[in-house]
């Protein structure tokens, strides 16, 4: 006897097959079930989607026999598929594409034997009673907080914002509400996401040594940096229940886990829970659609799956759901162990630099230099950044006013001096610093500009004659992506921060974001201005949340922290966003920015999608769009009435790799109308490519909800 199955395989993004393979086998096998299949020539791991009542149609000696069944692995379950099914909806990609690259890719080459054995070794491991001698007593807002999250009793029990300062202590109220839950029910899961695993280390121990006395391999991470057997390991006992806390970063929002009680999202305004390549999904979004889907798909014993946002400077997207009340919010404004005399809630206070009033071209004004030196020289860190990597943007010649741009980008090449390299930090393209002008031969060619291996040279003159308190002269270390390329120097450059070798450091926004640093007193960005008047809308919002972030990084010592500071140098000390900085008021700069979000229809109060389009020629990728545009206006898709499209342009940077790149905007002032045009537009602009005229076209992709215009 022979079952029919709609099978889902990892089919290309933009091939015609977009929807599940029909297959044939002998066992009945339930919805969930992985299995092998042969694709073509190869045998790729596949995932059972429905089982048909009979071959529909199709003749039979046409259809597939499937190769295998991962047995012994359970179904992925309902909740599961249909969080696949929505993104891939949702995001307007293929329901294999987004299945499959949910899954470990390793899975398909297990064999039944190494999956017993595997499942085998994962015994439970009754040991460690609960270690209670770590608890730290709550502060009251942190008490509090707890308080209000168990409380909400509505029925939705509605997703939650934790509004907590940097150095409040969010971290211990979601490990409080963790271990809630998992004592509660002993199968229950919860899953904690972090935009980049990479930089807290700290937080993984932190969760391990918290539930250890759950048993060994209790807590697992999930991300794109573990070999992939560990991917796999890591999957297979989130998938078997054995895994009681997932960590991870935005892929883990696919994780498979039966009994997921709580989400946690941490940092949730940060941009990288945007995939920026595929299916382009928010797994901030995710994640509070996945906790409605795991409360309302199951019945709970304890209720429902609740989701746990986090952040100083929420996104205003999850800000406004909590004006509206769609969302809980839960507010700790104050630093553990702040004091009342300090700052507001113990936070640094903000020194605007009014850049008019420096020298000329200074790069580090005179009155900060002064106090850097002053904590130098009291054996205090301070921390400098600057969001520019490299030496120099630019290498220019003052004679004939060559620069050094990529030949196959619109973008200039930075020069790194350290090894003497031009190098394009958008194709790669790397050459060696010519020695005299490439097109008059002027040999004084001379950087311009300043990238953050330039600022660190730079610092380190004008603070020779500067002693730290033993004496010895003053310790300047960076770190950038350049610095911390090798495996294992991000950890140990923070490790010697930690420690107490560095005194000055110097970086881009990775040093902004989340450590823990003790010694530091003094946070300093020198150069801003620009995010200020971006014409991507959502610039000054990411400016605030970085300048919020780094301002955390000072005075986290309670007893350093009232007399700690963060600088910012600026043209404009009297914009708005910086008077809201300087009161830590972040209510006060989402009531600005959404007052003007709202007039003009923007993100949250209005919907969107780019569609971006690669080719040879801005003629071709701008055609295809305004061609497939047209084509919808034709054809009155459905909710065309309610949605703009504008008029294709090319991207900021507008060629990468001698490819030319241009993006069309839509926007409606409703999600249902621009859900319904995307997905009647996707087989037009399918068919618009297949056009004679577009035959050169690289690739098109639409991103719903874009984070960056
Ligand atoms: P946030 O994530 O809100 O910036 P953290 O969770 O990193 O803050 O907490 C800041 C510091 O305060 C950490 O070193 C943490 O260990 C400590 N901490 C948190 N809660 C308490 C508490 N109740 N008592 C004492 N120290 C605490
Ligand atoms: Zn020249
Ligand atoms: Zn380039």
């Amino acid at each position: 006897m022979s079952h029919w199955l709609q099978i889902v395989v990892a089919t290309p993004a933009h091939s015609a097959i977009a929807g599940p393979l029909t297959y044939r086998s002998a066992l009945l096998l339930r919805p969930g079930t992985l299995v092998r299949v042969p694709f073509g020539r190869r045998e790729v791991l596949g995932v059972v989607w429905q089982v048909l009542p009979d071959s529909g149609g199709m003749p039979e000696a046409s259809i597939r026999d499937i190769a295998g069944v991962l047995d012994g692995l359970a179904p992925l379950s309902s909740t599961w598929r249909r969080l696949v099914a929505f993104t891939a909806g949702y995001y307007q990609r293929s329901l294999g594409e987004v299945a499959l690259a949910a899954l470990p890719p390793q899975l398909r080459d297990l064999t039944t034997l190494q999956l017993t054995r595997r499942l085998k070794r994962t015994v439970v491991d009754t040991s460690h009673p609960q270690d209670t001698t770590d608890l730290i007593a709550l502060s009251a807002q942190q008490a509090c907080a707890i308080a209000e999250f168990d409380a909400e009793t509505s029925e939705k029990q509605r997703p939650a914002l934790l509004f907590g300062a940097t150095g409040s202590g969010k971290t211990e109220v979601y490990l409080r509400a963790a271990a809630k839950v998992l004592e509660q029910d002993p199968e229950a899961q919860v899953l904690v996401m972090v935009p980049e695993i990479n930089l807290t280390p700290q937080l993984q121990a932190r969760f391990e040594a918290r539930f250890a006395h759950l048993g060994r391999e209790r807590v697992v991470p999930m991300h794109s940096g573990l070999t992939p057997a560990q991917r796999l390991k890591g999957w297979l006992a989130a998938h078997s229940g054995q895994a009681r806390l997932v960590l991870g970063t935005r892929m883990a929002v696919f994780a498979s886990m039966p009994n997921l009680r709580l989400l946690v999202v941490d940092e949730e305004h940060d941009p990288s829970y945007k995939q920026q390549e595929g299916a382009r999904y928010s797994a901030r979004d995710l994640a509070v659609y996945r906790a409605r889907l795991e409360t309302r798909d199951r019945e709970h014993p304890h209720g429902a799956c609740r989701v746990l946002l986090g952040s100083a400077t929420p996104s205003l997207e999850s800000w406004q759901a909590t004006i509206v009340g769609r969302y809980q919010r839960l507010n700790m404004n104050e630093r553990i162990g702040a004091s009342p005399a300090g700052q507001p809630g113990g936070l640094p206070t903000v020194r605007r630099v009014d850049m008019n009033h420096q020298p000329k071209h200074c790069v580090i004004a005179p009155p900060l230099l002064a106090a850097i030196g002053e904590r130098v020289a009291r054996g205090e860190q301070s921390m400098i950044f600057l969001n520019r990597r490299g030496y120099a943007p630019v290498l220019a010649c003052h004679d004939c006013d060559w620069k050094s741009d990529c030949p196959h980008c619109s973008a200039y090449r930075v020069f790194h001096k350290i090894d003497r390299t031009l190098r394009c930090h958008h194709c790669g393209f790397t050459e060696r610093v010519p020695r005299a002008c490439p097109s008059c031969g002027n040999i004084d060619i001379a950087p311009v500009g300043r990238g953050t291996e330039r600022l660190e040279e730079h610092l380190a003159e004008l603070l020779a004659n500067v002693t730290r308190p033993d004496g010895g002269p003053v310790r300047i270390a960076r770190i950038d992506a350049d610095s911390t390329r090798l495996k294992g120097s991000l950890e140990s450059q923070l490790a010697s921060v930690h420690a107490g070798e560095v005194d000055v450091l110097v970086g881009t926004q990775m040093i902004a974001k989340g450590h823990d640093f003790r010694h530091i007193t003094l946070v300093a960005a020198i150069n801003t201005d620009s995010a200020l008047f971006s014409s991507d809308f959502r610039a000054p919002e990411r400016l605030f949340s970085l300048l919020m972030q780094a301002a955390g990084r000072a005075g986290r010592d309670a007893q350093r922290s009232a007399a700690s500071e963060m600088w910012v140098q600026t043209f404009h000390p009297d914009h708005p966003l910086f008077e809201a900085l300087k009161r830590h008021d972040y209510p006060d700069f989402a009531e600005q920015q959404l007052a003007e979000r709202q007039a003009a229809g923007l993100s949250p109060f209005g919907f969107s999608a780019l569609i971006r389009a690669d080719a040879k020629t801005q003629e071709v990728a701008q055609g295809f769009l305004n061609a497939a545009a047209e084509a919808a206006q034709t054809q009155q898709l459905p909710g065309h009435a309610h949605v703009m499209a504008y008029p294709a342009v090319p991207m900021t940077i507008q060629r990468v790799a001698n490819i030319e790149r241009a993006q069309m905007l839509v926007e409606s002032p409703s999600r249902k109308a621009l859900q319904g045009f995307l997905a009647a537009w996707q087989p037009l602009l399918f068919e618009t490519r297949r056009q004679a005229e577009f035959k050169s076209l690289v690739r098109w992709a639409i991103d719903v909800d874009p984070i960056a215009i």
